[in-house]
């Protein structure tokens, strides 16, 4: 077994000079340093955390080369294009390479050239991989996207299983697993299949404290979409997830239609074009990815500036896994979405109509009903999201759409007794329209034909408006109270726990709900600034940073790389701020090593320079 102490000097060096970050962050030393002194470990980071130096680090500070598992080349291609631009020796075994390339890296491997190599779990478990592994010195084993061992969790694949074999062939080199994933189910069976007993576990909070969320009610989803864009994120990249294939194909024409830059995404497109919309979306500025969730893991653009939910996702799992791909970068992101009682019953159709056994569907119906509370509650929605994840939060965030207009709540117990009771007096058959028609006590054609103007519960219910009853039948059916019979047009039934409201020993509050932002010319403005002002920027470093921004542009062009390859937006922020004017300044931007610095830096510094002289 190879031993490395760990020199602290040595990992803060390799930190500066590699990837110009002047300080770890959150658990990163201390997972470095017991990794690198030979440890096993499980790393718990969200998404944009900084999981990738806990392997990268000590790979490059122990002897040997640092063997990465990831589950999808686009992941691999990404990482290995950053680290090598970073001046790091990295490489990747895969499908995507012609004979000639795959032999390189074997004799680079073998020659001691790489300090890092990516590559699929079924590709390392083949035994002539192992036999080719076992020659070499090994730095480490990093197991990436490891909940995708889980076969509770919803990114399950099968090959990660193979891995559980990794400990035995591979007994003293140092394995870890990462993943961004880790609710106590999915957690335990990593542990599991894995064999990381003995492996120490370093959990960060999963706040993501730079996304603000916001769920809004649907009333027109795509002219609501539409303004959120237009007036917070003019030119920004970001992820519009619908549920169907044939809606993304919609939604994204009609963007383009409405002059905005969007491409569809899902598993039913040929798989040139879903390259090919995947490349613009990372090397082009500001593409908006409409898709469905066939869209997303292994995407590790840093500058997502907000994730869009036309449709509810299935879990809070999957709510946090998409919304997650905002703001990586750690800069303020939006996560929105447009909900509606349409959307519930979607869902609990779909659970209805699946195959799974009925203890899934129990289990998934049950996922949507904590989803659905994070959808109808009027306290803070972090709160909500982190407290599934195990993770409390002392006070309310500031930053989500309840924190901001905090949200009434008023006592529903009687409207919830009236709306129970028409629903029964009117035999379960009707939907919200009609129940509230009769509620309401209008005289139209239906209730006629049914005779409802002699029920009881006509005209009983005049204190609220049809707006006010469509929010209250809503709350009902997402708290279960209610659920929507989708085979026959939407007609509401009443649940096993309706009778305890129709007998009165369950108070219900509901929530009031915000009228519908009407977006007007001032309106979008102050939003647009206050977006801006949410960047840190002022107007003239904006002028700069565009600057900065389409010089990164014609870099990435000429090197045939992704913008964020050359420089993070952060940096760029950084520099427009600043304003470097010379190398010995330059390398005091965050993101700024010192192989970048040789590579870009008199590029960017000529701008800053002109824009200075100007
Ligand atoms: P994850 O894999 O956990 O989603 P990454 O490893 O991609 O996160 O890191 C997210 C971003 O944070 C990257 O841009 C990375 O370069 C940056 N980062 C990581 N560690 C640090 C640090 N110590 N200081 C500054 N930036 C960091
Ligand atoms: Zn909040």
């Amino acid at each position: 077994m190879v031993t490395s102490a760990y020199v602290p000097g040595a990992a803060q060096a390799l930190l500066r000079r590699v990837y110009g970050y002047a300080a770890f962050r959150g658990p990163q030393e201390a997972i470095i340093q017991h990794v690198t002194a030979g440890g096993d470990a499980f790393v718990l980071m969200p998404t944009g955390g900084g999981k990738s130096l806990c392997y990268q680090l000590p790979a490059m500070l122990r002897p040997g080369v640092g063997i990465v598992v990831s589950p999808l080349i686009a992941l691999m291609q990404d990482q290995v294009t950053a680290l090598k631009a970073l001046g790091v020796r990295a490489a990747m075994l895969n499908s995507a390479l012609t004979g000639a390339q795959r032999r390189a890296v074997k004799a680079q491997l073998r020659t001691g050239e790489l300090d890092l190599l990516y590559m699929a779990p079924e590709r390392l478990m083949l035994e002539d991989t192992l036999e080719m592994l076992a020659d070499c010195p090994l730095a480490l084993f990093a197991i990436d996207e490891a909940h995708c061992v889980s076969q509770w969790g919803h990114d399950f694949r099968p090959e990660y299983l193979q891995l559980s074999a990794l400990h035995e062939r591979f007994p003293g080199i140092p394995r870890m697993a990462l993943t961004a994933t880790a609710d106590a189910p999915t957690r335990r069976e990593i542990v599991e299949r894995l064999h990381l007993q003995d492996a120490r576990i370093f959990v960060s909070s999963f706040d993501r404290p730079n996304i603000r969320y916001r769920i809004v009610l649907k009333d027109s989803p795509r002219q609501q979409l539409h303004r959120f864009i237009t007036a917070e994120h003019p030119g920004d990249a970001g992820i519009v997830y619908c549920l169907s294939r044939k809606k993304t194909e919609e939604i994204a024409g009609w963007l383009l239609e409405q002059g905005l830059v969007a491409l569809p995404y899902h598993a039913g497109l040929d798989a040139r074009t879903r390259e090919r919309h995947q490349e613009r979306f990372l090397r082009e500025d500001g593409v908006i990815m409409v898709a469905t969730i066939a869209f997303g893991m292994g995407i590790d653009k840093p500058d997502v500036r907000f994730v869009a939910h036309l449709d509810l996702p299935k879990s809070i799992e999957a709510y946090y896994q998409e919304t997650g791909r905002a703001g990586r970068d750690g800069l303020p992101a939006d996560a929105w979405m447009a909900y509606g009682l349409a959307d519930v019953a979607i869902h609990r159709q779909m659970i209805a109509g699946s195959e799974a056994d009925d203890l899934h569907k129990r289990l998934e119906h049950r996922k949507l009903t904590v989803l659905l509370g994070l959808c109808e509650t009027a306290g803070c929605r972090r709160q909500v999201l982190l407290q599934y994840f195990g993770d409390e939060l002392p006070a309310p965030c500031g930053n989500c759409d309840t924190c901001l207009t905090p949200v009434e709540t008023w006592d529903g117990t009687l409207a919830a007794r009236k709306a129970l009771y028409v629903v029964r007096q009117t035999r379960q058959l009707f939907g919200v329209g009609h129940l509230t028609d009769v509620l309401r006590g209008h005289d139209t054609e239906k209730v006629r034909k049914f005779r409802h103007q002699h029920l009881s519960a006509f005209g009983n219910g005049l204190e609220l408006s049809e707006r006010e009853w469509a929010s209250v039948f809503r709350q009902l059916v997402a708290a279960g109270l209610l659920s929507v019979d989708m085979e026959h047009h939407g007609s509401l039934k009443l649940t096993a726990e309706s009778v305890q409201v129709l007998q009165n020993t369950r108070m219900v509050s509901l929530r009031k709900d915000p009228l519908p932002a009407r977006s007007t010319p001032a309106r979008k403005k102050a939003a647009r600034a206050e977006a801006a002002a949410r960047l840190g920027n002022d107007p003239a470093s904006n002028e700069l940073f565009e600057l900065l921004r389409a010089a990164r542009r014609e870099l990435a062009a000429l090197h045939k790389v992704p913008p964020y390859v050359i420089f993070h937006d952060k940096t760029l922020l950084e520099m427009a701020e600043l304003r470097p004017l010379s190398r010995e300044q330059l390398r005091g931007i965050s993101g700024v090593g010192e192989r970048k610095l040789e590579e870009y830096g008199d590029a960017f510094l000529a701008v800053i320079e002109q824009y200075v002289r100007e």
